[in-house]
Order: structure tokens, then sequence, then C-alpha cells
């Protein structure tokens, strides 16, 4: 750590594995940064779990930034991208993908989603609606004009939120501030505030992308 360079970024990354129902669903795919073996830290991971990536069911993605999006697709030996989980549907809002694939560097590496573009195992999301009945989803923007939030219910009415990068950590919730680095910062600490409250009222546990310390939390 101590001999990273100078002004770099330390990020902490970190991907979801929900379990639900017999289901595996993968929140956002993190960097794409691969181990020793050569092999994707996020299979690595999965197989701590007893795993494979063709388990997984269902990818969300809450946007396409590289630190959420790396993990989507891979190279084969003969350098041919395809998607890194070969048996999930992957949801991903629309109005996001055509932005970033507009957009492009240095924000987006379009590389690592463009596949999705003509594969039958996308599902494309439109600003608000339901995916099987129990996860809401939201534009939220914010973070990137067409950033998205999801929130689970479970057979209980209990509920998981995942705010990828709106509320990427709990310390965030708790503080009232605008970041730089946010799209529209002001919208972003006002989104904070509403998911704060609501999620207090509702006893939300919220999954923090960016947030070692506290990857599941609630207030
Ligand atoms: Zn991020």
């Amino acid at each position: 750590m101590n001999e990273r360079p100078t002004g770099s970024l330390l990020v902490e990354v970190q991907p979801f594995l929900l379990q639900y129902k017999n289901k595996n669903y993968l929140l956002d795919t993190g960097l794409g940064f691969k181990n020793q073996k050569g092999e994707l830290q996020i299979f690595e991971n999965l197989h701590k779990h007893h795993l494979t990536p063709n388990d997984i069911d269902y990818v969300i993605l809450s946007h396409l930034h590289k630190d959420h999006a790396g993990g989507i697709s891979i190279k084969n030996e003969q350098h041919i991208e395809r998607l890194a989980f070969p048996n999930a549907r992957y949801f991903i809002n629309k109005n996001e993908f055509e932005f970033a694939m507009q957009k492009g560097y240095p924000s987006y590496q379009i590389e690592d989603f463009e596949l999705l573009k003509n594969d039958s195992r996308t599902e494309w999301l439109s600003t608000e609606g339901k995916i099987y009945q129990f996860i809401k989803y939201e534009e939220s923007g914010g973070h990137c004009p067409h950033h998205t939030t999801f929130l689970f219910s479970g057979e209980q009415n209990e509920k998981v939120f995942f705010g990828g990068d709106v509320a990427p950590q709990l310390k965030q919730l708790k503080t009232k501030y605008i970041a730089k680095y946010d799209y529209d910062g002001k919208k972003s600490m006002e989104l904070r505030q509403q998911f704060a409250t609501i999620g207090k009222e509702e006893k939300w546990q919220f999954l923090f992308y960016h947030d070692i310390t506290n990857p599941i939390g609630s207030l």
C-alpha cells in the first residue's frame, strides 16, 4: 500500500452475490482483474463459495463504469471476448448502455460490455420497474446520468438495497456532502438522504459496493 504511486486513487471494490430461492444473483461484476493464475478474481471468489461462473443465474448492473462492469466479459485464448457468466441473464438500464457506448473512455471501457448489445441474454431495463416481481429498480441518476438502484423484497418483506455508487459506503449515508466525482453531486447527496431516511424506517439492509469495512449494514 505504501508503494502505490502518488496521485493514485485507492478504491475498494466489492461485487455481491445474493442467493434467493436457489438462484444466484451477482450485483455488479468488479474491475475484471485477474489473479496470479490468470483467473478472474471474481471467479476465485465464487469458487470459495463452491460456485463456478456457470452457476450465476442473473447479473444485475447499477451502471457501467469500469470498476463495476470489468467482469462482464472475458477474453478467451483466441482473445475473443465472451460473456463471463454464460448461463446468466444480464440486466442493464438501456439508457445507461447507450450513454456508455457514446461516452467511452476513460469512464467507460466499451470492450467490457459491448457484447451485451446484441446478445439474447441481455434484459434491457427502462427508467423504473420490477424484475421478477421482487426486485424494484429505479433510474436514480446522480453518480452518472442513468445510474440505477435496486430494492429486493424477501418473503417476509425484508428489504435489501443495492444503491451502487449513489450509496457506496456506510459513512456516506451518515454525513451530508457533495462529491466531485459524481455527475450530479447535489442529486446524489439528496438521494443518499432519501435512502437513509426510508432505509431506516423500513429496516433496509444496505449493500455497500465500495466499503470493505461495512459491506452490509443498516441504519
Ligand atoms: Zn464505483
